[in-house]
C-alpha cells in the first residue's frame, strides 16, 4: 500500500512539473497559463497529449521536436523530475494528511520561482502574494493554537529581509522580501533555517563563481533560486537539519 502511494505522488509532482514548466515560460510574459496549449518552440506545431508525458516523452524523443527536430531543453524534464521527488519526500515526511497538500503547494510554487527569477531575476508578485496568503490560511487552520508562530514567522522575515536590502544596496529587491512574507507564512519558525541555508548555499555557490571568475563581483545574482531551495529543505527536512545543526555544539 505504501508504495502505492509513493507512486501516486510521483505521478502527480510529475504531472504538475508540466505545468511549472508553462508557468516557468508563461508567468513572466504576461501570457495566459491555458491558451494556447503546449506548442513548440521553434515550428510552434501543437504537443499531441502522447507526447506530452512528463519526462517519458521526452526521453522517447531523445530532446527534439517530433516536427522540426528543434532541440528541446533538458530543463522540462528536469523541471518535472524535481517536482516529481520533492513530492514523493513531501509524502514520506508527512503521510496522508492536509499537511502533505500544503507542501506539494509551497514546493511547486518554490519551484517557479526559483526558474524564473534564475531566467529574469524577477520573483513574481502574481505567485507569492497569492501565495503567502493561501499559506498563511492553510497554516492557521491547521496549527490553530501556534497561529501567531506563522504570523510572526511570515513578518518576521520580511522585516529581516527588509532590513538587508537597507544595508546592502542592490543586493536583496522588494521580491525577495515579498517572498520570504511567503516563506514565513507556510514554514513558521523554520523560515529561519530556511533563509540561513539559502545565505549559506548562495555564499558557497557565489564564492565559487567568483573564484572560477564565472561572476564578478559587479554582477548581480538572483536570490530567489537559494530562498527557494532553503525552503523546500526546510519543509522536507526541518526538523532533522536543526538537530544536525545544534548537534554541532554537543
Ligand atoms: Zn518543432
Amino acid at each position: 500500500m505504501q508504495v502505492y502511494s509513493y507512486l501516486v505522488s510521483l505521478l502527480v509532482g510529475l504531472v504538475i512539473g508540466s505545468f511549472l514548466n508553462v508557468v516557468i515560460y508563461r508567468v513572466p510574459r504576461h501570457e495566459s497559463l491555458v491558451r494556447p496549449g503546449s506548442h513548440c518552440p521553434g515550428c510552434g506545431a501543437s504537443i499531441r497529449w502522447f507526447h506530452n508525458i512528463p519526462v517519458a516523452s521526452w526521453l522517447a524523443l531523445r530532446g527534439r521536436c517530433r516536427d522540426c527536430n528543434t532541440r528541446i531543453s533538458v530543463r522540462y524534464p528536469l523541471v518535472e523530475a524535481i517536482t516529481g521527488v520533492a513530492f514523493v519526500l513531501a509524502y514520506a515526511r508527512f503521510g496522508l494528511d492536509w499537511e502533505t497538500l500544503v507542501a506539494w503547494f509551497f514546493i511547486a510554487a518554490m519551484v517557479a520561482i526559483a526558474f524564473i527569477d534564475y531566467d529574469h531575476m524577477i520573483i513574481p508578485t502574481r505567485i507569492v502574494l497569492p501565495g503567502a496568503l493561501l499559506g498563511l490560511m492553510a497554516s492557521v487552520a491547521l496549527h490553530p493554537q501556534q497561529w501567531w508562530m506563522y504570523v510572526a514567522g511570515s513578518l518576521g522575515a520580511a522585516a529581516f529581509m527588509f532590513a538587508l536590502a537597507m544595508i546592502w544596496a542592490g543586493g536583496m529587491g522588494p521580491g525577495d522580501i515579498r517572498m520570504a512574507l511567503f516563506m514565513g507564512a507556510v514554514l513558521g519558525k523554520y523560515v529561519v533555517l530556511a533563509l540561513f541555508m539559502a545565505f549559506l548555499l548562495g555564499g558557497i555557490v557565489g564564492g565559487i563563481l567568483l573564484l572560477t571568475k564565472k561572476r564578478s563581483r559587479k554582477d548581480l545574482i538572483p536570490f530567489g533560486p537559494y530562498l527557494a531551495l532553503g525552503s523546500v529543505l526546510a519543509v522536507l527536512a526541518g526538523q532533522t537539519l536543526m538537530n544536525a545543526y545544534l548537534g554541532l555544539y554537543h
